[in-house]
């Protein structure tokens, strides 16, 4: 089960939700498929992205390890076909914050339309 979620990840050009997922996967349950992908995201082989919509899953950058992600790049939302794309030569910008405000993450969602929509 495992093994086939990754191999179909890996085959994705866009982030898939846990619904994109169980509609590929007829015979899983939503609870292996979530274990699933939280087990490759304490891996660092998978990252989450919330574009907004629904919580969706795309494979990671080489540099990602166990419980440490570097994906720091832009994600892209189409809002035609609904699909989020990671942009990985688009670094996200360093942010100077105040004072002692401390970031954990920072995402940062573009939308508009991708390559097939806007063609
Ligand atoms: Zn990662
Ligand atoms: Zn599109
Ligand atoms: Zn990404």
């Amino acid at each position: 089960m495992r093994l086939m979620v990754l191999d179909h990840m890996l085959k994705q050009q866009s982030a898939i939700s846990i619904t994109g997922l169980e509609n590929e996967f007829e015979r899983s349950d939503r609870i292996t498929l979530y274990r699933t992908l939280k087990t490759f995201e304490k891996k660092g082989l998978i990252h989450s992205i919330n574009d907004g919509t629904v919580t969706k899953y795309a494979m990671c950058e080489d540099h990602c390890t166990e419980n440490h992600h570097a994906d720091s790049h832009l994600h892209f939302y189409c809002t035609s076909c609904k699909e989020t794309f990671c942009l990985p030569r688009i670094k996200t910008p360093e942010i100077k914050l105040p004072g002692s405000f401390k970031m954990q993450e920072l995402s940062l969602i573009a939308r508009g339309l991708c390559e097939k929509c806007s063609a």
